[in-house]
């Protein structure tokens, strides 16, 4: 038995060096405000239970590994070919695909820091370099840094928009003037997890950059405003060879029939999708403006959440007063706190303790 964890014998390098799974406070059933994940504080949409129990009928078969029905109902929603989609266990698996369709060993991946936690882990599960550039003071991507960081070896550059965890989106504009001064070869990933809370909730700007240029890939997923994220299914939108590439690089049979299934149903929702995600919109107007007004200084944001930056020792002083509300948050030690969005009552719950924490603040 090896004294050292990262003495593990067998194991790839890279491996080694991840950090192992740390098993924090969970949100249960019993969880009064599991505000940590920014999940859709709803039930899943109407029909997708019972396309799921129908599903279920027929657990014993294998899915379509094509996911052909799936990626058709998506295209056509979104006027696209399904030949340009590929779907995955969640679009963190779509992520995956996209890193090990385009990097080798050593290729390196540019990406904005703090950004999404699976960056990192999947470029370094790949053997590529993971390139964080850290973000503007303004919580926003650094695009004149990425473009500088940007080698003979970078193969990818991922995009969050907006970035989990501050919230602040790019612009379109911003993405065109990123993508004119960047090389031929390299794929740009733009991460839209939380389009339906953003002011483009069709995501059309997003389509339109797929199809001005090919080395976008759109990464989208069910798990958010789609109220699935049990499930996980996402996707990519882009061209198709590329979308090919994504798809020779998948788990086979990795998205399971009741997943495919529920994102069917899902798909029928829209209307609903969208009314679920412009109520979330409002409510994180109003605890934006309420917690200003108790002297935090949080970033306009375009997601279902929130970002309170906390370096210093209200960091644990807030993340205690959460914990004594019952409110489960998503802390990031040395860098701040993210609260996702839910119903009214919840959203009162984190004002208030924002309110009765505000000397943190200053
Ligand atoms: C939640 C999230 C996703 C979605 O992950 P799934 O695997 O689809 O559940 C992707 N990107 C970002 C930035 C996210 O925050």
């Amino acid at each position: 038995m090896p004294a050292d964890p990262s003495d593990l014998s067998g194991l790839r390098a890279a491996v080694a060096a991840l950090p192992g799974y740390v098993a924090g406070r969970r949100a249960t059933a019993a969880t009064t405000a599991p505000l940590a994940s920014n999940e859709s504080h709803e039930p899943p949409l109407p029909g997708v239970v019972e396309a799921i129990g129908a599903a279920g009928a027929r657990a014993n078969r294998y899915p379509d590994m094509g996911t052909v029905e799936l990626r058709s109902a998506i295209a056509r929603r979104l006027g696209v070919s399904a030949s340009q989609i590929a779907v995955g266990a969640g679009s963190v698996a779509v992520l995956g695909q996209l890193v090990s369709a385009t990097c080798d060993a050593g290729d390196e991946v540019v990406m904005a820091w703090r950004s999404f936690e699976a960056y990192p882990i999947l470029t370094t599960l790949a053997g590529a370099v993971a390139v964080r550039v850290p973000l503007l003071p303004d919580e926003s991507h650094d695009l004149e840094a990425m473009l500088a960081a940007v080698t003979e070896r970078t193969r990818l550059v991922l995009l969050c928009t907006p970035n989990n965890p501050t919230g602040v989106p790019l612009t379109t504009d911003q993405i065109r003037g990123f993508l004119a001064r960047l090389g031929p070869d390299v794929i740009v990933g733009v991460d839209e997890a939380y389009l339906e809370y953003s002011g483009d909730p069709l995501g059309g700007s997003g389509l339109a950059l797929v199809a001005a240029d090919p080395r976008v890939c759109l990464l989208r997923t069910f798990s958010k405003a789609w109220g699935l994220a049990g499930l996980r299914v996402g996707y990519a939108v882009a061209t198709e060879p590329l979308a090919e590439g994504l798809r020779r690089t998948a788990i086979p049979f990795g998205v399971s029939a009741v997943a495919q299934a529920a994102a069917l149903a899902a798909l029928l929702q829209e209307e609903e999708v969208l009314r679920r995600a412009a109520a979330v919109a409002a409510e994180r107007e109003r605890v934006l403006q309420h917690a200003r007004q108790f002297g935090w200084r949080l970033p306009a944001s375009a997601a279902n959440f929130v970002w309170i930056r906390l370096e210093g020792p209200g960091f644990e002083a807030l993340m205690e007063a959460f914990d004594e509300a019952d409110i489960l948050v998503r802390g990031y030690p040395g860098d701040g706190i993210r609260i996702s969005l839910a119903d009214p009552i919840s959203n009162d719950r984190v004002l208030a303790v924002l309110e009765s924490a505000a000397a943190l603040a200053r």
